[in-house]
């Protein structure tokens, strides 16, 4: 056998993101259920047919999903929790996803939703207890899908999350009694496992891939043993059924390194894949495995979460190393994790007036990656003459990229080599500027503010769209918006609100509206990757070295502060979260781009304080999720993008109050790292926490100042006054009176008005309440 070409998984909404427009079409009940399913049948197809033509070897099937793969398994082996139990069908499937609401009849809600590993996307974790009994569903969706595809002549592999991981992705169920261990159910799962390939293989399959992304993950020597005793078991299973399926173990987002001799060792397994882009260091470790145990290996060496055109010389030497230690028939040529975290394909990009032709010339989406790891299996398979071309394109967009002065901006790059430790902190520590700020802003105790955004309604959306079309002038589009923050600011003085904000109505996305004023940062016109369910981003491209030509928010925050005496705060979104959420340059550290966005803040924080503003908030709601999976990497990453905060940030006199927003209450683990961004005042998610966060703060006895959200700002709930006044005793068991602001959790951008007026009045009134009592 020659090199083969493989991917792990396909994106699944389609070019045009049809999947997203079925089913949010079916859940409006615009698109019928037959009609949802032949749209989905009909993408699948599409989908397989295009991997075929270009020459994919190793086709993957069941990566499709109408909402999430890690649901669909647990759908497959009738991990359904309880509440579920009496619907059926797709309505069941759409509830767990989503919850649903029938006025007399059902009332469900729907599981909770997490992030997969470090990506962007979000799985739904069903939850495990001793009572969970695995059920193979007849005719699933894996044998389904993959008769689906043979139906059209198309023999592909089919891909399943694998038992390890299935269960370290589940959850346990909140009911379950403390000492039952989830992973306790590995023998009755894997039995399911035995009995699905099972299945694929009399319908004709040959490989099955069993995603276990954990084994790049620190594992415990216990998930190591069940690691161990999972993939025993499940062969010994298929060998008494004389099952001759063959195992790929798919391993991805970290190197091999660490478990390489554990994934390599496990029984029944043909292949393991390993992620070469991010674990090329771990490239020796995997072939000398796959050599001393006979194994065939695929290598990940196209990006498959990133946008950027593969450098295809350093690949094939991977590939062409490989050959020479293992043998053709041993290796095969892959994306390094699923296509699913990349967009579908230039096609979009390359049409219309404004083409962006570097961007376009240094990309490649899903079907521009086939197409580069097909290059690499034939450059493999016959020689470099025979891709000669195609090779020799790739290398003129690599260098041209490298050179290009759109890239390269020696004046951001020697700002970033000369920058002193004295740019990295306050001039004074944050006792001596307490007391100036004090003097400053005269606040009262417990002052009050909000997170950034007011409501957006639809005429605020239609005014900023039509700006951007062209319909809409300049002056006419700054006439409505000053209109529009006349009355935010109006509003918040009505309510007695201390520290006001402009309400973020020009902003569509926090990450966006920066990236669209930096240079080096770009934009796709379908540049689409799903985030969950229907919900697809499209993330900037941060593609060269960052800087910022002009003032961003200056205007309007000062127009604003004209209208009002209190302290206006300026809103800006800060250097990691602007990194997390976006597209990264791979041709330098994630440091340094972080870095030279922390300057970009920084010029802003700056131009702000010039401008005669007091406040300025930098969000930073990402620093927890940028955490690499391995915690020996933690160390490694805090300390720069606590450094890149604090470029960001440090700029100012110390009568200028920094604040910053994080949501997502479980930082417990990173608290340093908090108390060494040194914001003058910090607000956090808190109203459905319980105090174990808080009490973290306290243990530390954190120094500044700190906003812990007294309602939850994702329902349309108007929490009561009560609820309000005991969420804030519960924190002053934690927190010093005289440190507490009172805030909501998050910005309020997608609340109606009408519900941010009612739930801002019992803010108000809680701190009242505790002032006048203090
Ligand atoms: N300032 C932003 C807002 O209020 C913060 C959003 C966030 O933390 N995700 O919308
Ligand atoms: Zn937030």
């Amino acid at each position: 056998m020659p090199v083969t070409s493989a991917i792990l998984g396909f994106p699944r909404m389609g070019a045009n993101r049809e999947l997203k427009f079925l089913v949010e079409g079916f859940w409006k009940g615009t698109v019928s259920e037959t009609d949802l399913l032949n749209g989905a049948k009909e993408l699948r197809e599409k989908h397989w047919r295009i991997q075929q033509s270009k020459g994919i070897d190793a086709i993957p099937s069941n990566d499709f999903s109408l909402y999430d793969h890690i649901l669909d398994a647990a759908v497959t082996f009738g991990a359904i929790p309880e509440r579920y139990a009496g619907l059926s069908g797709l309505e069941q499937y759409f509830a767990m996803a989503r919850g649903l609401q029938k006025p007399g009849t059902v009332d469900v809600a729907s599981l909770p939703m997490s992030k997969y590993f470090d990506t962007n996307y979000h799985y739904v974790p069903v939850p495990l207890s001793p009572s969970t009994v695995f059920t193979l569903a007849p005719n699933s969706k894996p044998v389904r899908e993959f008769n689906e595809a043979k139906a059209i002549g198309i023999k592909t592999r089919p891909y399943i999350v694998g038992p390890v991981s299935f269960l370290l992705l589940a959850r346990t169920n909140k009911e379950a009694p403390i000492q039952f261990n989830k992973l306790d159910l590995i023998d009755a799962l894997v039995d399911n496992y035995a009995g699905l390939i099972g299945e694929l293989g009399a319908a004709g399959a040959e490989w099955i891939q069993l995603d276990e992304p954990h084994l790049t993950n620190d594992l415990t020597p216990v998930q190591q043993a069940v690691y161990l005793r999972a993939y025993t078991r499940l062969a010994a299973k298929l060998a008494a059924a004389s099952v001759g399926v063959k195992l790929l173990v798919a391993t991805y987002f970290e190197g091999l390194d660490i478990n390489a001799d554990l994934a390599f060792a496990l029984p029944g397994v043909s292949a393991i894949h390993a992620d070469l882009v991010r674990g090329v260091d771990s490239f020796t470790a995997v072939v000398s495995a796959a050599k001393a145990t006979g194994k065939a290996v695929s290598l990940g060496v196209v990006n498959g979460r990133n946008v950027w055109k593969a450098d295809l010389e350093p690949a094939l030497r991977l590939v062409e190393q490989a050959v020479v230690i293992l043998g053709a028939d041993r290796v095969s040529v892959a994306s390094s994790c699923s296509l699913l975290h990349s967009p579908h394909s230039l096609d979009a990009e390359r049409l219309g007036a404004q083409v962006d032709r570097d961007l376009v010339d240094w990309m490649a989406f899903a079907v521009e990656k086939l197409d580069e790891i097909v290059v690499l299996t034939k450059a493999a398979r016959f020689g470099r003459q025979y891709v000669r071309a195609a090779l020799d394109a790739n290398a003129k967009s690599i260098s041209g990229k490298k050179e290009s002065p759109r890239i390269n901006n020696p004046a951001v790059q020697a700002r970033l080599k000369a920058v002193l430790p004295s740019q990295l902190t306050r001039k004074s520590p944050y006792a001596a500027r307490r007391k100036i700020q004090a003097d400053i802003l005269k606040l009262p105790k417990y002052p009050t503010t909000t997170i950034g955004s007011f409501p957006q309604t639809a005429s605020l959306r239609r005014i900023r769209a039509q700006f951007k079309k062209g319909t809409l002038s300049k002056s006419e589009y700054e006439r409505l918006l000053k209109e529009e923050i006349a009355a935010v600011v109006k509003f918040q003085e009505n309510l007695d609100i201390d520290v006001l904000v402009h309400g973020e109505a020009e902003r569509n996305d926090m990450v966006e509206y920066f990236g669209e004023q930096l240079d080096g940062v770009g934009f796709t016109k379908n540049g689409w990757v799903q985030s969950y369910g229907s919900r697809c981003v499209k993330p900037p491209v941060i593609y060269g070295d960052v800087s910022r030509p002009n003032a961003m928010t200056v205007d309007w925050t000062t127009y604003a502060q004209s209208l009002t005496k209190r302290p206006m705060k300026g809103m800006l979104t800060g250097p990691i979260t602007i990194l997390c959420w976006s597209f990264v340059r791979d041709d330098q550290p994630r440091e340094i781009t972080a870095k030279q966005i922390g300057l970009a803040v920084r010029d802003e924080v700056v131009d702000l304080e010039k401008a005669g503003i007091k406040v300025i908030q930098i969000d930073e709601p990402a620093i927890r999720e940028g955490l690499p999976l391995r915690r020996t990497k933690w160390d490694d990453y805090l300390k720069w993008a606590v450094d890149a905060f604090l470029l960001s940030s440090t700029g100012v006199e110390d009568g200028t109050q920094i604040h910053s927003h994080m949501c997502y209450s479980d930082f417990e683990d990173i608290m340093d790292a908090i108390i060494q961004l040194d914001c003058d005042v910090l607000s956090i998610e808190s109203a459905k926490s319980d105090l174990k966060l808080l009490q973290a703060f306290q243990q530390r006895a954190y120094p500044n100042e700190l906003g812990p959200g007294i309602f939850d700002i994702h329902t349309q709930r108007v929490a009561p006054l009560g609820e309000m006044t005991n969420r804030v005793d519960q924190m002053q068991t934690c927190l010093a009176w005289d440190r507490i602001w009172i805030n909501p959790d998050c910005g309020l951008k997608t609340r109606g008005w009408e519900e941010t007026e009612a739930v801002l009045k019992n803010m108000v009134a809680t701190a009242k309440h505790f002032r006048s009592a203090a």
